[in-house]
């Protein structure tokens, strides 16, 4: 049975288990127990499988990357059109989340008295975010860019200070020459080739997964508090469509010149890995595989988007802050201005760019954005409960948008992949 099938029947399975166990048996301690022994364990092991390999593939990946441009005046031009469709495509997701908010107003038809209970019971949850938004304001933004001891980054997964040092070394490697550098290149080919074969393994415990996280998410959460933030959801999930049916394709046909058709159906796996993981960083492996082997980017060029895209490049990550934000404030009744509302919108393509590319990883820089405009953060722990299933939906445009980028930037390049 292909893979894709197993993962639906485990989302169906886990569902509806964890429902039937929210209206039958919610809170009986065999339920907590299955829930807390059984269930989270299984998704834990199969994410922390998958993050056991991001510092080692992201550093050699990058590394490889960097010195396979070789000139580097390629490495600038593929770099700056990487940075030019960052910006562009991202800024254009934003915008229609705030539009698709701005019109339905899901914050507004919100039983306050819901939101509050959800509140006083989350403030934990909610402090403990707002205490990791350190490090988000715009300066230190800059400056954790650049790693201090590139060990600790890792150490502390903060992939951009890995990516930077990653570059930093790459470009020396290249410089330096083939000669001085060959032992070197052959070993981080070595843990690249080594990291692919290790995801592979892991991703067919997927289906196990996603029905394990699903269950105890619906278990916990019941239908009650999925109806409230329905509303919600479907903004959001309305808004990603339509950057993924859209927008995507429309770049797909008018810049990157490939049939939109074609493209979903050879990105079907990295499209289902990001759906199943939440995780950009996971997901990267396939990302690249599917990059180089089924959309016939050249290696280099898809190495360096793709890279670089799954943590700088988020396209589903940043509407979904720019809903959120607002969302938020029409639930407290903070009325954004239009000049608000574009700094909302620099804020989240920016914090597409800082946010890391795993589950949950926005929600540090949402809190961040919510301090600034006066929305009590707190209000962070209404979306928790909802939070997985959008998790891995704009994690699937993040990882798409990957795709869709490196087929874009690949425009123009000579093919010289191995
Ligand atoms: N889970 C997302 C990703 O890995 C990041 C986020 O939006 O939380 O792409």
């Amino acid at each position: 049975m292909p893979l894709h099938t197993q993962m639906f029947i485990g989302f169906v399975l886990g569902a509806v288990a964890g429902i039937s166990a929210n209206l039958f048996a919610a809170d009986h301690w065999l339920l907590n127990g299955m829930i807390t022994y059984v269930a989270n364990p299984v998704g834990q092991i199969f994410l922390r499988l998958l993050f056991m390999l991001v510092i080692p593939l992201i550093f050699s990946a990058l590394v490889l990357g960097v010195v396979e441009i070789g000139d580097p005046k390629s490495l600038g031009r593929i770099g700056g059109k990487t940075l030019l469709y960052i910006m562009v495509v991202t800024s254009c997701a934003v915008t229609i989340g705030l539009l698709c908010v701005n019109l339905l107003e899901p914050g507004r038809g919100l039983p306050v008295e819901v939101g509050q209970a959800i509140l006083a019971g989350s403030a934990d949850s909610a402090g403990a975010i707002v205490a990791k938004k350190e490090g988000f304001s715009g300066i230190d933004l800059l400056l954790n860019i650049v790693p201090r001891n590139p060990f600790a980054s890792a150490v502390n997964g903060d992939l951009i200070g890995v990516m930077f040092f990653a570059l930093m070394f790459g470009i020396a490697a290249a410089v330096l020459g083939d000669e001085k550098t060959r032992g070197f290149l052959s070993a981080v080919q070595g843990v690249y080739d080594i990291c692919l074969r290790l995801i592979d393994w892991i991703i067919k415990l997927a289906p196990y997964a996603v029905a394990a996280l699903l269950f105890s998410i619906t278990a916990k959460l019941g239908l009650d508090v999925l109806k409230q933030l329905l509303y919600f959801v479907f903004t959001v999930v309305l808004a990603l469509s339509l950057h993924f049916f859209v927008v995507f394709p429309l770049l797909l046909s008018l810049v990157g010149r490939m049939s939109p058709i074609t493209f979903f159906k050879r990105a079907e796996s990295a499209i289902l890995t990001a759906f199943s993981t939440s995780s950009s960083s996971a997901t990267l492996p396939t990302t690249l595989r599917v990059a180089e082997e089924e959309l016939g980017v050249p290696r280099r060029v898809g190495r360096f988007v793709c890279t670089l895209g799954a943590t700088a490049n988020m396209n589903g990550t940043a509407l979904f802050e720019g809903v959120t934000v607002l969302f938020l404030a029409q639930f407290f009744g903070v009325d954004l201005s239009l000049t608000q509302q574009i700094l909302v919108l620099a804020l989240c393509v920016m914090g597409g760019i800082g946010a890391a590319g795993v589950p949950g990883g926005s929600l540090p820089v949402i809190a961040m954005i919510l301090v600034m405009f006066g929305i009590p953060p707190e209000g962070i722990g209404l979306i928790l409960g909802v939070d997985r299933f959008l998790d891995m939906c704009r994690t699937t445009v993040n990882v798409t948008g990957d795709l869709v980028g490196a087929v874009v930037v690949a425009r123009g390049e000579p093919d010289d992949s191995a």
